[in-house]
């Protein structure tokens, strides 16, 4: 059996759409084997959203080129969707195919290697993930264009999937053994279908049979985020995480960055969640020095996020990306300055996850199961989105309840299991 190897990078798109490559390929009678041993063909499942994700992908490749057997490389994904191929062509890829590729590369790899089955195909009902945790895929592309970002250019317009497909697909994962379906998409607020939006989709899942929890991925402030707070706050089902990126609180750096909200307004509507949502896991994504921020605009940033109760605070420093507006945007910040601002952010993550994590110890939390930690610890996280350590060995994929007895590393929560698991493949 011919033998393939993944490696994936860039976001949870691209492992969601992995996964449906990786089953796409076993169907056509490929075993998948870890990245680096032995194969007769590598994926290289790229991303291009910096210019060092692209050349990372890039190195993947020739890496790939030198891995014992010589298999047969393909690059796939955002990378291919460059206008500007400079340094594609030199990599060495025996095949490039873009965002629209994904869907039949099987097909055309067992073709270019001669590996054609005989008789139909059936496409896999299922992608097939490696991990405890699933990424539902409902959609695809954005045409928000914020200033610095490229995805509008390489995964084009919004595509929402049809509602029946992410359900039947849903179903098969639960019933695969999955307990935590996480869902996903370049912009998952755009998600609709006749009329629908994404609140609707969620209820629908959230009444499967079977399901354990649903996560959702971030959600863009000025799409249903309202809706979804409303959904988050009456449906148990659904995760107390909502991951709402920020990127500036200044109005000023807001609209250089082309962003449909003012700080005023981002403000309220996490007011909103956290009084709708008991005990709410916030996440948020920041770039310090976007061409134009001063001192001033930064010290609005931190203010804000001093102000709210984030838990998860993801900041990048600025990179220009070939291609956006914000590439050739007067009014660069030293390097050093985005550096030492992603370092004052980091700081106070670290305060205010400490500070969440406390706000547990005493109470009952719910933990996903992914791993062990020696014969006596198992792993996990929580609904809200804190790593957790449970005496015993509940099995992977089981979901326990805990009481939080204690920290570990300021962050994270030491329990002891209240009941037996609630759900195991
Ligand atoms: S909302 Fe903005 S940052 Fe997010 S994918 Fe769309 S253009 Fe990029």
């Amino acid at each position: 059996m011919p033998r393939l190897a993944f490696k994936t990078l860039g976001c949870r798109l691209n492992q969601a759409e992995t996964a449906q490559m990786t089953a796409s390929f076993e169907a056509r009678g490929f075993t998948l084997v870890p990245h680096g041993d032995p194969c007769d063909v590598c994926v290289i499942h790229g991303c291009a959203v910096t210019r060092l994700a692209e050349r990372q992908s890039l190195r993947e490749v020739r890496a790939a080129k030198r891995l014992p057997g010589h298999p047969f490389v393909v690059l796939a994904g955002c990378p291919a969707e460059m206008k500007d191929h400079a340094g594609l062509q030199d990599a060495g890829a025996d095949l490039v195919v873009g965002q629209a590729g994904k869907a039949r590369l099987a097909e055309r790899v067992s073709h270019a290697l001669g590996l054609d089955v005989p008789g139909e195909i059936r496409e896999p009902r299922l992608p097939h993930f490696e991990g405890h945790r699933a990424w539902l895929k409902v959609q695809d592309g954005c045409d928000f264009r914020c200033a610095y970002c490229i995805v509008p250019d390489l995964r084009g317009p919004p595509v929402s999937r049809p509602m029946t497909e992410i359900l039947r697909e849903a179903e098969g994962l639960i019933e695969a053994g999955f307990p935590e379906l996480v869902l996903t998409g370049a912009n998952l607020g755009l998600w609709q279908e006749s009329g629908k939006t994404l609140p609707h989709l969620i209820e629908r899942l959230a009444g499967l049979p079977g399901l354990g929890r649903i996560r959702l991925s971030s959600i863009e402030v000025s799409t249903v985020e309202r809706e979804v707070i409303v959904c988050m706050a009456e449906c148990p089902k659904v995760c107390a995480f909502l991951h709402l990126p920020l990127q500036s609180g200044d109005d000023r750096i807001l609209a250089a960055m082309g962003r449909r909200y003012t700080a005023a307004q981002y403000r309220a509507i996490v007011e909103q969640a956290v009084a709708r949502i008991p005990r709410l896991g916030l996440g948020t994504d920041v770039i310090t020095g976007f061409p134009g921020e001063d001192d001033a605009a930064f010290a609005a940033t931190l203010a804000l996020l001093e102000a709210l109760p984030f838990s998860n605070i993801h900041p990048f420093p600025f990179s220009p990306r070939p291609g956006t507006r914000a590439a050739a945007l007067p009014g660069a910040v030293p390097v050093a300055v985005r550096k030492a601002r992603v370092a004052a952010l980091l700081a106070l993550k670290s305060r205010h996850r400490a500070a969440f994590a406390q706000s547990f110890v005493g109470q009952e939390v719910e933990v996903l199961i992914e791993g062990k930690k020696g014969d006596s610890c198992a792993i996990g996280w929580t609904r809200e989105y804190l790593e957790a350590r449970v005496d015993g060995a509940p099995p992977p994929k089981s979901l326990v309840r805990i009481r939080v007895t204690g920290l570990f590393n300021r962050s994270g929560l030491l329990g002891r299991r209240e009941e037996e698991a609630t759900h195991r493949s």
